[in-house]
């Protein structure tokens, strides 16, 4: 392989002083977490930028596939090294160049000479360079402005660098530079994808999942653990807390008035999920709900629902149409797995026509005539909790 090393560059750079230190320092743990199989990689951080070093080639191939989903990372080069002589980056021209599709692409040659000792000034190099790669490679063409290989030369006093491909990153934060949060993962298409969303702030996620056996099936929680399980490849392992919900919900359609026990339910759901934030030491909750999308996510419905906690709700979605929440999930890999059919704990309780504007005070007076609070407690208690990628239980723990 013509590369040597992975030049890699950071986005965020309005970050300052003390954040960009533990900016770097997350990247590079998150860097390392995603490639921890390739046993051949090392990596050099600097203030703004990180190379990354492969003995085998194939760990470099490998890393090259992975790093585009580590958040944080703007863009990143493969870089060839060779001797600072003009024969040697002649010749490594040639290869990188070589290694790249050219037919009917432009070209340029920037020369940076940072050994200003170097013998041939920077314009003469960058014809001498440029010429000798279009006699020896077909179908290229020079073109100054925009070209669509821009052949990077770098002169140091140890060596030249030479770059000719960008990669883009998938830019945000590291994910854990900006704390940690529970997400309510459904096996709709919406939560997994708000989780996402969080993650690419550098929030790292938690999950928490209602089922209601056997109303909801193993499939379902099967189906749950793989959006999760997904999720885990854009950060690090994620926990899932799943919560039996079967009694509440039964206890539920018995006590609470048709109408208004979804909202009732979305209540019980977001404090459980509370409950289990406190003890996990998250700071906040992340849902899927988009406005408008269903009786539960009016304004009037979300008021309603939020009374129960002070805790922040964080909603990435909640301005963002169907059609856009759809193409996000199909880039990130949670469509095919969400749009398998499966029964969600809400949608079989919910009677036909839920209220779109339900009272506060009418839910608490009819809430108020049944402890629910120990049943709360109870389900917390019983709750079951993964790893997942189910291998990395122990990675986790070093996580936290
Ligand atoms: P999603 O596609 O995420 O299921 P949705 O549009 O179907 O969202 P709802 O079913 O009303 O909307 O759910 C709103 C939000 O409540 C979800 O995005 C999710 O965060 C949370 N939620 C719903 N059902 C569950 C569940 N069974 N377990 C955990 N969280 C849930
Ligand atoms: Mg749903």
């Amino acid at each position: 392989m013509v590369w040597n090393e992975l030049l890699i560059r950071y986005g965020e750079m309005s970050l300052k002083g003390r954040n960009r230190k533990e900016f770097v320092q997350k990247l590079r743990f998150n860097i390392k977490d995603a490639l921890s199989d390739l046993k051949t990689i090392t990596l050099k951080s600097e203030r703004d930028r990180m190379f990354l070093f492969a003995d085998d080639p194939n760990d470099m191939k490998e890393a090259i596939l992975r790093l585009p989903n580590v958040f944080g990372i703007q863009s990143f080069s493969p870089v060839a090294k060779c001797e600072a002589t003009i024969e040697s980056i002649q010749n490594k021209a040639i290869e990188v160049v070589g290694s790249i599709e050219t037919s009917g692409k432009s070209f340029k040659v920037e020369v940076k000479r940072t050994d200003k000792s170097f013998p041939m000034e920077t314009n003469e190099l960058q014809q001498v360079v440029g010429s000798t790669v279009l006699k020896n490679i077909e179908g290229l063409t020079v073109k100054m402005k925009k070209p669509d290989i821009l052949l990077k030369v770098d002169i140091r006093k140890e060596g030249a660098y030479l770059t000719a491909r960008v990669y883009r990153g998938a830019g945000g934060m590291p994910v854990g530079s900006n704390g940690h949060s529970l997400l309510m993962l459904s096996g709709g298409i919406d939560s997994p994808v708000a989780g996402y969303l969080m993650m690419k702030r550098g929030v790292s996620i938690e999950a928490i999942h209602f089922a209601s056996p056997p109303f909801t099936s193993e499939l379902a929680k099967e189906k749950v653990m793989e959006l999760a399980e997904k999720l885990s490849t854009y950060g690090a392992a994620v926990k899932l807390h799943v919560i039996p919900f079967t009694d509440i919900q039964q206890e539920i359609v018995k006590q609470i008035p048709a109408n208004v026990s979804m909202t009732t339910t979305r209540r019980l759901m977001l404090k459980i999920a509370d409950k289990v934030r406190q003890e996990q030491g998250a700071l906040a909750i992340v849902t899927g709900e988009s406005l408008g999308q269903v009786a539960s996510q009016t304004l009037e419905s979300l008021t309603a629902i939020n009374s129960v906690t002070t805790t922040p709700i964080l909603r990435p979605l909640i301005s963002t149409d169907k059609l856009d929440i759809i193409s996000i999930s199909q880039s990130i890999g949670t469509y095919d797995i969400s749009i398998r059919p499966y029964e969600d704990c809400c949608t079989i309780f919910t009677p036909s026509s839920p209220k779109t504007k339900p009272k506060l005070e009418k839910v608490e007076y009819y809430e108020s005539f049944t402890d629910f609070e120990s049943m709360i407690e109870l389900a917390v208690a019983n709750r079951k909790t993964y790893v997942l990628p189910r291998e990395a239980k122990d990675e986790f723990e070093n996580l936290l």
